[in-house]
């Protein structure tokens, strides 16, 4: 846990006990001086315990900060991608995301916008986040991940030659 209070008091203990022990030289009692030195020392190996594990907490921390830096990043590059399609009733009742080609969207500040008009799985994108585009078959638009189909409005003819 990283605890700067503590740390402050365990750095003054230290100067204490040093103050103390410089003072007993001083006035030559070696007994005291032992002592004092003796206080002193235990004391820096405490500190230096404190700001090793203080150490580890804030690599700890900049390892965790970094890796929510970078999660930031991937919602910011996620949602600007998301807010690029609007949903779309391509039939009645069939819905997709259509990417917008609108002319304040498209141009040199949105290098997007020079994108071919395509169309997503509206299941896809809003439940699972996931970008798939749709494929068009004969009389549907297809999703090759969830296999959703939705109709395309076109029928087929069908001719029989006899
Ligand atoms: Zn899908």
């Amino acid at each position: 846990m990283f605890d700067l209070g503590s740390i402050t008091t365990a750095v003054g203990s230290v100067g204490t006990a040093i103050g103390m022990a410089k003072t007993a030289l001083e006035v030559r009692d070696f007994n005291a001086s032992a002592a004092a030195i003796s206080d002193a020392s235990q004391k820096v190996i405490n500190l230096q315990t404190q700001l090793l594990s203080t150490l580890g907490t804030l690599f700890e921390l900049q390892q965790e900060k970094m890796s929510l830096a970078q999660r930031v990043r991937e919602l910011e590059e996620h949602r600007s991608d998301r807010e690029r399609y609007s949903l779309f009733e391509i039939t009645p009742g069939g819905f997709v995301y259509r990417f917008n080609v609108s002319p304040e969207t498209a141009g040199a500040s949105n290098p997007g916008g020079m994108q071919p008009p395509h169309y997503l799985c509206q299941p896809c994108l809003d439940v699972r986040g996931h970008k798939v585009v749709l494929n068009e078959r004969a009389v549907i638009w297809h999703c090759p991940e969830c296999r959703a189909a939705v109709d395309n409005g076109k029928t087929i003819d069908v001719h029989f030659d006899i």
